[in-house]
């Protein structure tokens, strides 16, 4: 008899969604976990022949799915969250860069982005796009806690919190770039706040650096109404032909929101190859509008999800952004068929993970990839009875429901406890912060 091979963990009894290019789903499924990577995706009964594991979680009841990648997000802007609500983009990006600029310091940002960590694991969360002042603080916190966090240096018109002057920026850009590129868990980016807070030289800065390390680019494109008004004005272009013009559109090119876009510029887009960042309820609450996602994935454009800061949404949660996008489009189509359950699963994992471009790597549970992912509980009171998984994970589960989760093989909770991140002392150190701004004498 063969011997059995040795293999970290095994996830057994579930049914398990792959997510990969065929939809392959397994109804009493396993998946083997050696080291970083998914090593087995298949049949219980074949798991249980082949392998030992060093130990065996039961997930009879479960679902065994690839973690959400959150694919536009500013971590630590847990620190500001209903600070600034019920008020349109542009007041709203004036009270909170002038918040940003005094308290967004290295040791606040490690605070919030660890309790947007913590908050994001707990809720299925295994990767995000982060765009925030003192990045290298969220980089280590997130090493630290064992999350996956694309990051990179952020471009915008005037000096931040971090100090960094001008004439300073590339070669910390290239500092940055050098250090992390490679690393195993995190993954860089260049970026760049938006086309209306930089001028056209810091944009093509950024892409120089985005074709030299060979990155995604990162920025927020067509959020609002005004944004491309003011674009319109300063340089003949839309935003999306602006940032073409610039060269930045390209098939490692992550735009969070693109809400106000033509046809011809979801066609550009799809062409370019350049992916969406899709942040409904930020959007919604913030008053600019609802994206045509459903229109894009139909005219060959990448769209994933994302939540973007806590200040606009008001939390971190794929569940609540999931279940938002699929019914707004079929709100505002009148079509209930143009986001199906399964597309939505889709945009929140393996689409977040092209838009981030670690496709190859993270975003489906198939054999050589990094063991991103999560167990859902659903023999639960409001999933119960299971006819189709996909469509109780978009319309009846929610981020209570997830008991494990795994980032690049580590465990980084178990029956709903975190092994990386001592919740109730992140939870103390925010309130902290929170009464520091409160009793502040610049108000
Ligand atoms: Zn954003």
């Amino acid at each position: 008899m063969n011997e059995k091979i040795s293999v970290d963990f095994l996830i057994d009894g579930a049914r398990v969604l792959s997510m990969d290019s065929a939809g392959t789903v397994y109804s009493q499924g396993a998946v083997a976990i050696s080291g970083k990577d998914i090593v087995f995706v298949g049949r219980s009964d074949e798991a249980q022949k082949r392998f030992e594991p060093k130990q065996k979680i039961a997930a009879a009841g479960c679902v065994v799915m690839p973690g959400f990648v959150n694919a536009h997000t500013h971590a630590a802007m847990t620190l500001f969250r209903g600070y600034a609500d019920d008020i349109p983009l542009e007041p709203w990006l004036d009270r909170i860069w002038e918040l940003e600029k005094a308290y967004a310091t290295a040791e606040n940002v490690r605070i919030g982005a660890e309790l947007a960590f913590a908050e994001m694991i707990r809720s299925g969360t295994t990767a995000a796009a982060d765009m925030y002042w003192n990045k290298d603080a969220a980089c280590e916190a997130a090493k630290k806690s064992g999350f996956r966090l694309i990051s990179g240096p952020s471009f915008i018109n005037f000096v931040g919190p971090d100090g960094i002057q001008m004439e300073d920026r590339d070669r910390l850009a290239r500092e940055f770039l050098d250090q992390y590129k490679g690393d195993p868990l995190l993954g860089v980016c260049v970026q760049v706040h938006a086309t209306y807070s930089v001028p056209r030289e810091m944009l093509e800065m950024a892409a120089a650096l985005v074709a030299e390390y060979d990155v995604p680019f990162v920025t927020h494109a067509s959020e609002s109404q005004q944004e491309v008004k003011t674009i319109v004005e300063r340089t003949g272009m839309t935003p999306i032909e602006y940032l073409d013009d610039v060269g930045l559109l390209t098939p490692k090119t992550l735009l969070a929101h693109c809400v106000h876009l033509r046809d011809d510029e979801i066609d550009r887009l799809a062409t370019r190859g350049a992916s969406v960042a899709h942040c409904p309820e930020s959007n919604l609450k913030i008053g600019n509008g609802i994206a045509r996602t459903a229109e894009m994935l139909r005219r060959g454009v990448n769209v994933g999800l994302g939540t973007d800061g806590a200040a606009t949404n008001n939390d971190l949660d794929m569940w609540g952004e999931m279940r938002t996008a699929a019914l707004l489009q079929k709100g505002i189509t009148g079509d209930p068929t143009v986001m199906d359950a399964s597309t939505a699963l889709r945009i929140a994992t393996i689409n977040g993970a092209r838009a981030v471009s670690l496709q190859n790597k993270i975003g489906s549970l198939e054999v050589g990839k990094c063991a991103d992912l999560i167990v859902v509980e659903l023999d639960n009171l409001h999933s119960t009875p299971v006819y189709d998984a996909y469509s109780h994970l978009v319309y009846s589960a929610d981020k209570m429901d997830v008991r494990d989760v795994f980032i690049n093989g580590q465990a980084v909770m178990r029956n709903r406890e975190l092994l990386t991140i001592d919740e109730e002392k992140v939870k103390a150190e925010i309130r902290q912060f929170a009464k520091m701004l409160d009793q502040r004498s610049d108000k």
